[in-house]
């Protein structure tokens, strides 16, 4: 747990999310402001900073992330229609939520 980050305090049920899934290891969530038909959050419940703090022994969650993300997709309906799994990365890349995450969007 990381003081002032919203998405451990969205994971420890601190603050309120839309939860679509939730595991031990990672909850999904709808976005706040979706740029898509079905725009979600795949975010592990282990606080990592973004891609670039990734350590060996994250490489479990990372695989979760995407194997989950492909069975939530399917359980929207959007596997065929097609999505779009996304990280940004640092401030550059368009991360603002410093809580790795991967968006989910499809729907279209
Ligand atoms: P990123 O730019 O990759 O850091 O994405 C952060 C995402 O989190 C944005 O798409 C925001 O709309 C979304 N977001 C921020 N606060 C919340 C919240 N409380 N619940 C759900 N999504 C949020
Ligand atoms: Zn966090």
């Amino acid at each position: 747990m990381e003081k002032n980050c919203m998405f451990c305090q969205i994971v420890k049920g601190e603050k309120p999310a839309d939860l679509v899934y939730q595991d031990d290891s990672l909850v999904a969530f709808k976005d706040i402001r979706p740029h898509a038909p079905v725009h979600l959050l795949i975010v592990p419940r282990k606080h990592i900073r973004s891609v670039n703090d990734l350590a060996e022994q994250d490489r479990d969650i990372v695989s979760e992330m995407i194997f989950r993300a492909k069975e939530i997709a399917r359980g929207q309906g959007i596997s065929q229609s097609g999505y779009k799994l996304i990280f940004n990365i640092e401030r550059g890349g368009g991360q603002v939520i410093f809580h790795l995450h991967m968006h989910l969007l499809g729907g279209w």
